[in-house]
This record gives structure tokens, C-alpha cells and sequence, in this order.
């Protein structure tokens, strides 16, 4: 996506130079004309507001898209005026730098999203939050998705994730993905299209606007029964209600990320405000005060560890997006 190429890592008096020029830059960025698109504009927002973390510098222009229509004029006045721009959900799987993000943040939420299906075949929203889709369909009576209960994103996100728990994930449900395509036009691509794998679409530089999800018939109460197990499960296991991104790393083929970490000793290992969580060795959990330097740090100290150990390098899931302070 636009921000891969604007992601750097943190490191010494050089980089903080380049950083320093990259905000003098985006203060020339030309105003944001919010009377133009339809929806709520923010200036210098700090994206710790926008992520389950609870970190993140600011963004230079925060805008939530009322409509479709308004997300692709936004992305298009954006690579017109050649200014950087990345797309956020719920913001459940970023970790976002210190200095924040020096361009346009399009979050995809509220607007878009609209729920309605014609028997198995439902239309989803991706600014619907996955809990709520989870939920919704499982009340009625349709299983394929019940199972992403625990998983605090946007469909968007799901989509553009692959999410995936308990054996569900979108690559197994999906009929078609409405995109936005880096040229600013609205497309519909099938799912033979997209090329899913594990917590990956390829969608790279899309904007997922909306799904079709075909879901299976069922009975409401075995599909809420089952949605509640996942999330009595999730609850005992997992650090639920605590500022955190879900799983830091993919699990490699060998073995759990989780319990990678937690050979190596390392539950309860902090660096300032960040902690590697005691229930579950794959979470970083932020304990108030954390900086997304200190999460790095702390990331740093178990891939570390976990290559000496085991000679196995951990890849992350968590994305880690804008600037070094
Ligand atoms: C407590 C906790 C538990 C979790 N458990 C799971 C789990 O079991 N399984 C799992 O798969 N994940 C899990 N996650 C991670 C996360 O919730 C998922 O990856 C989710 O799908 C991300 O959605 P989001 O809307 O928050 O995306 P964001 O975090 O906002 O963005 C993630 C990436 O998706 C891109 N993106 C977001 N929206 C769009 C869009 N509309 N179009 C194109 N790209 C987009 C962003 O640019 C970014 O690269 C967990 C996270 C937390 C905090």
C-alpha cells in the first residue's frame, strides 16, 4: 500500500534528519479541501486514538469517508497533489511509529457499513466492525464467520488481512471484494482474483470497500452457541481487555510464535511501557504508557532470542506503519 514505501525503520541522528525533513514536507502538503468530500475531516489527530495499542503520532489529515464515493475522491485528490496516504479499519492489527503519519489517513468506518444478505449470500460493508458481523449473521442463523467474534477489526481489514480464528477466515468465505484500485476506480474482483494466504490478500494498494460472503444456512441457537465458546476461549486466554495489536508475529510452521517467545523465557519481559503479555507470549500488551520505540525494542528482544534459540526468524503480522519521532 502508499505507506509501505513511506515505512522507516527508528534508528540514529540520520534517520531523525529524514524524518525531520519528511514533516517539513507534509507541512507543505497542500489543505485537505474537506468541503469537497462528504465526511468527518481531523487535522494533526493523533492515531493513538485510532488503535487498539493505544499508539501512534499524528496524523497531518484524519478523514472518515461518508460514502464510497467520497473514500475514492479522497485517494484520488491525494495522488493527484501527491501526497502519502494509507488506509485504517479499527486500526486492531498497526502498530503506528511516534511520528505519526505526515499525509492523509482515510479510516473506514461509519458509512460503510451496511449489512443485508439474499439467502446465503450476504453484502457486507468494510467499515462493519467483525464482532458486529459475527454476531448479526450468527442471530440469524448463517455460519461462516461466527467464529471472528474476538477479532476487533473492520470487514476491510478482515478482508485485507485475511483474518482468521478458530479455523474460519475470509479466503473460505469470500464471493467478491469491491475494491478501490490504485487508479481510483471501483471494481468488483471474484475471490479466484484475490490471491489469499495466510493473514494476506495481495491487495496491496486497494482500498476494500465492501464484500460478498456467502454463508451457510444453519441454527441460530448451534451458531450462537458455537460464537460464544470462541469467545469464552479468547477471554480466558488472551490479554482481551488490554491496549494491544493481537498477535505480534505469524506463526512459523515449526511451532506457535506464542509459545516460541514463551521457551525462550520471556512472558512478562517489558522495555518502558510495553510488556510481553504473561497469559500469551504472542501479544505485547501496552501497560499505559508504552511508545511504539518501546514495542519495537521489545519486538527486537524476542526475535532475537527466539533465532539464537531455535534459528528461527520471526515474521511480523503487525503492521508497522508512519514515521520515527
Ligand atoms: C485483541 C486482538 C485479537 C486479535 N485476534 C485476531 C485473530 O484471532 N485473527 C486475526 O486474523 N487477527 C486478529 N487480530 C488482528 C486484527 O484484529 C485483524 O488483523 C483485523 O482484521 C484488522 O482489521 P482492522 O480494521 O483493525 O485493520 P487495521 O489494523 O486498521 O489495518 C490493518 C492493515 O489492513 C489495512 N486495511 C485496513 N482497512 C482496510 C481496507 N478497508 N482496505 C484495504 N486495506 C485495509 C491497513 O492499511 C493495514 O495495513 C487481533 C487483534 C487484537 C487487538
Amino acid at each position: 500500500m502508499a505507506e509501505a514505501r513511506k515505512t522507516k525503520k527508528t534508528g540514529g541522528a540520520g534517520e531523525r534528519a529524514a524524518a525531520k525533513t519528511k514533516r517539513a514536507a507534509a507541512k507543505r502538503m497542500p489543505p485537505f479541501p474537506a468541503e469537497r468530500f462528504a465526511g468527518t475531516v481531523k487535522l494533526d489527530e493523533p492515531l493513538a486514538r485510532h488503535t487498539t495499542f493505544r499508539i501512534g503520532g499524528p496524523a497531518a489529515v484524519h478523514f472518515t469517508p461518508a460514502s464510497a464515493e467520497a473514500a475514492a475522491a479522497a485517494v484520488t485528490w491525494a495522488r493527484e497533489h501527491g501526497v502519502p496516504w494509507l488506509v485504517l479499519g479499527l486500526g486492531s492489527n498497526v502498530l503506528v511509529r511516534d511520528g505519526g503519519f505526515p499525509g492523509l489517513v482515510l479510516k473506514i468506518g461509519k458509512g460503510l457499513d451496511a449489512l443485508s444478505h439474499r439467502a446465503e449470500t450476504w453484502k457486507v460493508g468494510a467499515g462493519l466492525p467483525l464482532p458486529l458481523l459475527a454476531r448479526r449473521t450468527a442471530e440469524a442463523g448463517f455460519s461462516g464467520v461466527q467464529r471472528l467474534v474476538g477479532v476487533p477489526g473492520t470487514v476491510g481489514g478482515g478482508v485485507f488481512m485475511n483474518a482468521g480464528a478458530h479455523g474460519q477466515d475470509f479466503a473460505a468465505v469470500l464471493i467478491s471484494a469491491t475494491i478501490l484500485t490504485p487508479e481510483g476506480e471501483v471494481a468488483d474482483r471474484p475471490r479466484k482474483a484475490i490471491p489469499f494466504a495466510y493473514r494476506r490478500s495481495g491487495l496491496d494498494a486497494h482500498v476494500v470497500l465492501g464484500c460478498a460472503l456467502r454463508l451457510q444456512k444453519d441454527a441460530p441457537e448451534r451458531v450462537t452457541a458455537d460464537l460464544a465458546m470462541v469467545l469464552k476461549k479468547r477471554r480466558e486466554g488472551t490479554p482481551f481487555d488490554q491496549p494491544c495489536c493481537g498477535s505480534v508475529f505469524k506463526n512459523p510452521e515449526e511451532m506457535t510464535a506464542g509459545r516460541l517467545v514463551d521457551r525462550c523465557g520471556l512472558k512478562g519481559r517489558r522495555v518502558g511501557g510495553a510488556e510481553i503479555s504473561s497469559l500469551h507470549a504472542n501479544y505485547i500488551v501496552n501497560r499505559g504508557n508504552a511508545s511504539a520505540d518501546d514495542v519495537l525494542k521489545l519486538i527486537d528482544v524476542a526475535r532475537t532470542a527466539v533465532f539464537k534459540e531455535f534459528g528461527i526468524e520471526l515474521e511480523l503480522e503487525v503492521k508497522v506503519l508512519g514515521e520515527a519521532k
